[in-house]
């Protein structure tokens, strides 16, 4: 069952209210909405004007030869699927039937060489090509730009999605780019390995994608980022192939690895990467803890980084978000002994706790038994320091197995008329209580600005030794609001980014740059550093063919003025 075209996931399944009964209640407090009125489905997919397939014939056939007739899709659905990403941007105008501009035709090659062949036949005949994991990015990355005249192939990586070989000793696998998440631990977890990098869309992306979005897992504090865990890369490029070996580090100039990383498919096609795998382990926990207030609660984690302790997961909400868990909970459950009256009487009463500043956080433990007990009673003794305390496992393991049904709830909010996103993050400890304060007061600026109901949340997750990642969701009601909601939503998504930059952030911990972040590169990386990486990707592409206009805007093709 493939990926729904108008939402997240699989056909099948859908995120539902019925079973959470605090959630209708809490929304309608905080944005207003009925959450029994759906107020605007997507329409089927019948009743969409997909444009027809613009490919001549010479490159059809080009195409034909190079991975077999029955492997070039003009299929209307196909397209559609393959035009976009997962971003709130994209799956509003897809259910508007705005489609922009889609694919041509989606290309399915089976291995490095077809690759190799449909690049050529792109170059050969001016045509752009847009390499496709799985699909989920959430930064425009996919999108060809609204005025492209050549024609569009979209290459699905799909059938590229083995592991290659398992280097034992070095704890290196070889993994064909196309692997989706499960099929990749599927794969490693049959020979007792694992490759620790679990993003909430695991379940849809692809290793390819992952690298060229430099993407970041819930475990990163234990495996590292797609980033760490990217030993070397092959990759096909308009110049031949390109080649890294697997060694643990270099000395060779500026790192080709590190250019490929977060390349957005500008430089050519990720075919295979060797990666970091490590020995599934023993034990696996999560524990769920409180704290009484969001200062306490970051400066917890600071000093976790700091500590002896290696969790695999750090990640604290703020009081909003905490509420809002509390809101999804089904009953009854563990949380809801976090809300009871004798657990609320507890907290305020020895512990001096306010239930409406409270924030709930998640710690995960891996490893041995004996080494889960040890980095247990580290954690504690930090937790403790700052007021908090732990409420055991059944928090974690509620989590830990919601984790990948989370994405379904944007489009049961859009289904509602509720524009529901997210913008992430990164900075030094030292700026993140100042950040934080900040982009809250912006986002909420933003939303009052346009008259509209709305609430922002946020919790901190990924911890360095030096800072850590804000992950801040917002949502908003613009229901009965004049002008287009996606206006609405741009001003306070812009909003948010700025106050990234502005308080000593980035403008992407893990979701990249694409079309949507692409404003922020200059004051991110400085005018020049922008120019840098406009250089290396018009020097390798001069033709601009691959995925255009991703990262930096591209000015100027080959033989025009900028
Ligand atoms: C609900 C939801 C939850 C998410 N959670 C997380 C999260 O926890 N962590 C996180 O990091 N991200 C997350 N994301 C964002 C997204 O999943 C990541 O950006 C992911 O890395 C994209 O992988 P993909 O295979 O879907 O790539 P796609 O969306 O298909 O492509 C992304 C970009 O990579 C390029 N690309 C893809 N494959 C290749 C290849 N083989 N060679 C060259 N270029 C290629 C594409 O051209 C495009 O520019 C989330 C997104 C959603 C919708």
């Amino acid at each position: 069952m493939g990926m729904k075209w108008w939402g997240w996931g699989d056909e099948r399944v859908s995120f539902s209210h019925a079973d959470k009964p605090a959630l209708g209640p809490f929304l309608n407090k905080h944005i207003g909405v009925d959450v029994d009125r759906v107020a605007s489905a997507a329409p089927p997919f019948a009743d969409l004007d997909v444009p027809a397939p613009g490919v001549p014939d010479a490159l059809r056939e080009a195409l034909e030869e190079a991975v077999g007739a029955a492997q070039v899709s003009l299929d209307p659905l196909d397209r559609v699927v393959h035009a976009r990403g997962k971003s709130l941007r994209d799956l509003v105008r897809h259910r508007r039937g705005e489609l922009g501009r889609v694919p041509d035709v989606v290309v399915r090659p089976a291995d490095e060489q077809q690759v190799a062949a449909v690049l050529h036949a792109a170059l050969d005949h001016d045509a752009v090509l847009i390499p496709f994991g799985g699909g989920t990015n959430i930064s425009g990355s996919l999108e060809a730009p609204a005025d492209e005249t050549r024609a569009v192939i979209s290459l699905d990586l799909a059938r590229l999605d083995q592991v290659l070989e398992i280097d034992e000793r070095s704890r290196l696998a070889r993994v064909q780019a196309g692997a989706l998440g499960p099929a990749l631990e599927e794969q490693l977890g049959r020979r007792g390995w694992t490759l620790g990098h679990f993003p909430d869309s695991f379940s849809h992306s692809t290793l390819g994608g992952w690298i060229a979005t430099r993407s970041s897992g819930m475990q990163s504090d234990k495996y590292g980022d797609v980033a760490d865990l990217t030993r070397a890369i092959r990759v096909v490029t308009p110049n031949g192939i390109v080649a890294t070996r697997p060694v643990p580090a270099a000395s060779t100039g500026p790192s080709v690895r590190e250019m490929v990383l977060g390349s957005e498919g500008r430089l050519g096609v990720i075919t295979e990467a060797t990666v970091h795998v490590h020995r599934a382990p023993e034990r696996r926990e999560i524990l769920g803890y409180l704290f009484p207030d969001w200062p306490r609660a970051l400066e917890a984690m600071r000093e976790l980084a700091e500590s002896e302790a290696t969790p695999s997961v750090t990640r604290v909400s703020d009081a909003p978000e905490t509420q809002f868990s509390f809101a999804t909970r089904k009953a009854p459950t563990l949380l809801d002994r976090v809300q009871s009256a004798a657990l609320q009487t507890f907290l305020r009463r020895a512990r001096g706790f306010d239930v409406d500043a409270m924030c709930l956080s998640f710690i995960g433990f891996e490893g041995s038994p004996r080494h889960v007990e040890l980095q247990r009673r580290l954690v504690s003794r930090i937790v403790s320091r700052h007021g908090g305390l732990c409420v055991g496992k059944g928090p974690g393991v509620l989590y830990d197995q919601k984790k990948f049904d989370t994405p379904y709830i944007r489009d049961f909010l859009l289904d509602r008329g509720v524009l529901g996103d997210v913008s992430e993050t990164s900075a030094p400890w030292s700026a993140l209580p100042g950040l934080y304060d900040h982009v809250v007061a912006e986002a909420r600026r933003a939303i009052a600005e346009q008259g509209v109901p709305g609430y922002v949340m946020c919790h901190l997750s990924h911890s360095y030794h030096a800072g850590a990642c804000l992950y801040f969701t917002f949502a908003m009601n613009p229901e009965g609001a004049a002008g287009d909601p996606l206006d609405i939503y741009a001003a306070v998504k812009t909003a948010v980014q700025q106050a990234f930059i502005d308080a000593g952030g980035t403008l992407s911990h893990h979701h990249a740059v694409g079309t949507e972040h692409a404003e922020w590169l200059e004051q991110d990386v400085s005018p020049a550093g922008a120019a840098m990486i406009e250089a290396l990707l018009t020097g390798v592409d001069p033709g601009g063919n691959l995925n255009p206009g991703k990262i930096v805007p591209t000015r100027a093709r080959a033989g025009e003025s900028a």
